[in-house]
């Protein structure tokens, strides 16, 4: 089986399973109790947060653990979108997680923009500069695609928002162990993240409060999380994160260099065999994301028989893959409609190696060619 889906989710890393193991058997304490057998928990959730924080430059009380990408889109549009209130700015592209949380609170005096993309998925900032206006109250606009992994300019982004005083949240959930990312010199008010798409374990992830937005908590209960986020916390789950995206920014480079080499493999083999193909995304896109469209062909055919000999590959998002139309990503790019249809996703990590690249792009040639 060649696994080439890693915008989906990706392996559990080795060591962050080694870590998790003693939280899930022996360290079994409740992190919110007093007693000395709940201190071992105590104690690795304050060196979770601080790991967390330092790889992307914050404070540790600035990290809020959540269940993952989803819920920490929820908290950031439906509770930031009322700290200034006003409307809400987004993009054409986002996760539905966005999408539909904005949908959610669009109407009420909300009114919801779309920020366009251009042929290569970038957020045009020329439009921002003109959508983006004193009535706005919170910009949300993801860090990378998780379709066409196009990288987005938060940094120029943020600064309009801020000159018009709004808060700035982007879903870096593509993005983070991927890229380098400092949220001081990125001015991000809001950021969300999710520890599957890093090496570690599914059903967690965190958001990035900056220290002063005054944020309300969208889950009502107990006071974890300095009461932001109630629930008991997922002890386990949390440190096999933080061990992930430690190991993740560690490898950073490398895993870039080596998984341009596997991009590079495919491309060239599929332009050597003069296939008929667009490559989606811009040229500075996530590590290993590759958005193929061939011309007259469709993508859920190439999937299922890509599936047929052992290769994981997907159309879209793994989210959309019920949905079998041209997703929102490829109609927002303008991708003419005999290439459109015929768009899948290859994404690899970096358990992937030559051999994978090889034989992915034979058995695609052997379908496409
Ligand atoms: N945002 C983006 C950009 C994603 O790619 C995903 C997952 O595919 C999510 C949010 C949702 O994250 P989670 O699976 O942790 O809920």
């Amino acid at each position: 089986m060649i696994y080439a889906d890693n915008a989906a989710t990706t392996q559990l890393d080795k060591d962050a399973f080694d870590a998790m193991i003693p939280f899930m058997t022996k360290e079994y304490g409740n992190a919110s109790q007093p007693y000395s057998f709940a201190s071992i928990e105590k104690k690795a959730l304050r060196d979770a947060r601080k790991i967390i924080a330092e790889c992307i430059n914050a404070s540790p009380e600035e990290i809020f653990f959540t269940s993952g990408g989803t819920e920490s889109d929820n908290w950031a549009i439906k509770k930031g979108s009322q700290i200034y209130g006003g409307d809400v700015v987004t993009s054409q592209i986002e996760h539905h997680a966005i999408l539909n949380a904005c949908k959610s609170v669009s109407g009420d005096g909300v009114t919801v923009k779309y920020l366009p993309v251009d042929v290569t998925g970038v957020v045009k900032t020329i439009e921002a500069e003109r959508m983006i206006d004193e009535n706005t109250g919170l910009v949300s606009v993801m860090m990378a695609n998780n379709e066409i992994g196009s990288i987005q300019p938060i940094k120029e982004l943020a600064i309009i928002a801020h000159n018009n005083n709004a808060l700035f949240h982007t879903d870096a959930v593509q993005a983070v162990g991927h890229i380098p990312i400092d949220v001081k010199e990125m001015n991000i008010d809001l950021l969300s993240a999710s520890a599957h798409k890093f090496n570690g374990p599914k059903g967690i992830g965190f958001m990035y409060v900056k220290r002063g937005i005054s944020i309300q908590p969208y889950m009502d209960g107990g006071s974890q999380e300095s009461g932001l986020r109630a629930g008991t916390e997922n002890v386990a789950a949390i440190v096999g994160m933080a061990i992930a995206l430690k190991n993740n920014i560690a490898d950073m480079q490398t895993t870039k260099d080596h998984l341009r080499r596997l991009e590079k493999i495919v491309v060239e083999k599929l332009s050597d065999r003069k296939i008929d193909y667009l490559l989606n995304g811009n040229k500075e896109k996530i590590p290993g994301n590759i958005s193929l469209s061939f011309r007259d062909c469709e993508g859920e055919v190439i999937l299922h028989r890509m599936d047929l000999m052992g290769i994981c590959i997907s159309t879209g998002s793994a989210c959309d893959s019920v949905n079998t139309q041209v997703s929102h990503v490829i109609k927002a790019i303008g991708l003419p409609m005999d290439y459109a249809e015929g768009t899948i996703r290859v994404s690899f990590g970096r358990y992937n190696d030559e051999n994978d690249a090889k034989t992915l792009v034979k058995a695609l040639i052997s379908i496409v060619g």
